[in-house]
């Protein structure tokens, strides 16, 4: 891949036919999703004007190039336009023209040239078994490749599950020692964490857009991972919550409750144990998400989520909203005795659901046990 010549965005965005309504509303969107007051909209207006696009380079380990395909496939003019032309894109297996020997320089001269200043992005997690052969590029494993591209990097941005925790890949019996980045190089600085399965690319322009603008990351939680995003439960953003609070669920796909849009949480939905912007961001451009789509939230952003999460389709064994002792079937409506007692329910759910949001944020500060125990570093 040739280095694209330094110019601003402002002259990129024209020449790929963006308009300046078009970039001022992806400032506003962009400005939405970081959860900044309204009147951020011009410094961010402003500094994406001014700003020299600085270098980037993506790299994919144990992937399956989910996020990149994420990112790049959407419609015009989409989130992924405004990235291409956000950054210099010097280095993606995925997309560059180049291959073998000279995309391998291209890496070097990057890490030689740029030192200090690029942008590293990480999709796949990163074998450690057997001195890291399960994923090797250029006669390299992932690991060696990482430790020195994100050694060198200004800020190191982690896309996907598998990135963050190791994902699918680690999940049990983990046979290559997968781990996410932060476990792979510890003590890795300027790290941001973008769990999912796969990222939503929303909140990874929003990273981008937060460090052009302040030349800072954005506040961040325990595992690196910006508030803005992952800081809300998911049950508590749900359309679907006012159903779940007077009782209404879903039975078995197709029924009508299924048709009405009635809570998913009986089919499985982990959204009372989940974190994460999907219900606000959503995806398609903001056109919808799975919930809103008819299917449970499998918690995908949470930590070894297909390990901790799964069965998917088994529900979740408390109800969280109305006292963590009682079982879903234990909550009876009847007749119309269930106006009053749904209301008193309601009452009874706001009442603790600060209480029961602290809690399942605690529950996610705990890292959960390492399932492979042995299978991996
Ligand atoms: S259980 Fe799932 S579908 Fe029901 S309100 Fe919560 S997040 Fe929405
Ligand atoms: S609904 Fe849940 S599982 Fe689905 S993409 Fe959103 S956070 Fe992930």
């Amino acid at each position: 891949m040739n280095a694209l010549p330094e110019i601003e965005l402002r002259s990129a965005l024209e020449a790929r036919g963006i308009s300046r309504r078009q970039f001022v509303k992806f400032c506003s969107t962009m400005v939405a999703t970081l959860a900044l007051p309204p009147r951020y909209l011009h410094a961010v207006v402003k500094a994406l004007d001014q700003t020299t696009r600085p270098v980037l380079v993506w790299l994919e380990f144990q992937d399956c190039a989910g996020n990149s395909e994420s990112m790049l496939r959407s419609g015009y003019p989409s989130v992924g336009d405004f990235v291409l032309e956000l950054l210099s894109w010097e280095y993606h297996e995925l997309i560059m023209a180049g291959a073998g020997k000279r995309a391998e320089e291209t890496l070097e001269r990057v890490m030689r040239d740029h030192k200090g200043e690029y942008i590293a992005v990480i999709e796949g997690s990163i074998p450690m078994a057997e001195d890291g052969v399960h994923c090797t590029i250029g006669g390299k494993t992932a690991l060696d490749i990482a430790t020195r591209v994100c050694s060198n990097a200004a800020i190191n941005i982690a896309v996907g599950a598998c990135a963050w925790d190791g994902g699918i890949v680690r999940a049990s019996p983990n046979p290559t020692g997968a781990v996410g980045l932060a476990e792979a190089v510890p003590g890795i600085k300027n790290l941001v964490n973008l769990g999912g399965c796969p990222h939503n690319p929303a909140n990874t322009a929003a990273v981008l857009v937060h460090y052009l603008t302040f030349h800072d990351l954005p506040a961040l939680d325990q595992y690196h991972r910006p508030l803005f995003a992952y800081g809300d439960i998911i049950h508590d953003q749900c359309e679907r919550r006012a159903h779940y609070d007077a009782g209404r669920y879903v039975e078995e796909w197709g029924d009508e409750g299924h048709r009405k849009g009635w809570c998913l949480y009986k089919m499985g939905c982990k959204g009372p144990e989940a974190t994460y912007n999907c219900p606000t961001v959503r995806w398609n451009e903001g056109t919808s998400w799975p919930v809103k789509a008819g299917h449970g939230c499998i918690a995908c952003a949470s930590p070894r989520f297909w390990d901790t999460k799964s069965p998917f389709y088994d529900r979740l064994p408390k109800v969280p909203g109305f006292g963590v002792d009682v079982l879903a079937e234990e909550i009876g409506w009847g007749g119309t005795a269930a106006v009053g007692i749904a209301m008193l329910a309601q009452v009874a759910g706001n009442i603790v659901r600060d209480k029961t949001r602290a809690k399942n944020v605690r529950a996610e500060e705990n890292p959960p046990p390492d399932l492979n125990a042995g299978g991996s570093a």
